[in-house]
């Protein structure tokens, strides 16, 4: 397949969402990165935004609660490449609401190669990059194949393939 190249700028849009029992550690994790977060725009759902923005004492920029349809307003931002990167500290040991929004989500962020953070320890490698700061060529599977597919009934609707002309057998000589 090939790529597309979609440029990441040094300050990144950064996405942050925590589930209820993983929002201590978002927070903690975020504090203890203040000062390198702090040069980028962050995104967040709602209540871990509310959340961040009094700890961190710098602007977020909010969207609605997760289970209220936040995680699939940040999946619509990773389309529109208005997210550079997730950090999302997701749950593993309690079913959500939303449980289809939050697969959804992470499912968006494979489909359009944005890096991903679901623990702490990743979220530490991805904040240590030095890609951080840098421009980055994010590749894009090139999808117009998959958008201009031919549909099945399409395939149906299209003239059979002229059969090859039938050789004339004469009697054997
Ligand atoms: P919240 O949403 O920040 O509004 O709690 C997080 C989520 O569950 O996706």
């Amino acid at each position: 397949m090939t790529h597309k190249k979609i440029m990441m700028e040094p300050n990144k849009k950064i996405a942050l969402v925590a589930h209820d029992n993983k929002k201590r550690d978002l927070i903690e994790w975020s504090k203890f990165n203040r000062d390198l977060l702090a040069h980028h725009k962050v995104y967040a759902t709602g209540t871990t935004g509310a959340l961040l923005e009094r700890e961190l004492g710098f602007k977020v920029h909010r969207l609605e609660s997760g289970p209220l349809g936040g995680d699939q307003q940040i999946g619509s931002k990773i389309v529109e490449g208005e997210i550079d990167f997730l950090i999302f500290f997701w749950d593993p040991l309690e079913p959500q609401p939303h449980d289809p929004d939050v697969k959804a989500l992470l499912r968006m962020a494979v489909v359009w190669n944005i890096p991903i953070a679901c623990d702490r320890s990743s979220a530490d490698f991805i904040i240590s990059s030095p890609l951080m700061d840098s421009t980055y060529e994010r590749l894009v599977p090139d999808y117009s194949g998959y958008r201009n597919r031919k549909l099945a009934e399409e395939k149906a609707a299209e003239p059979p393939l002229a059969a090859p002309a039938a050789r004339a057998v004469g009697p054997a000589a």
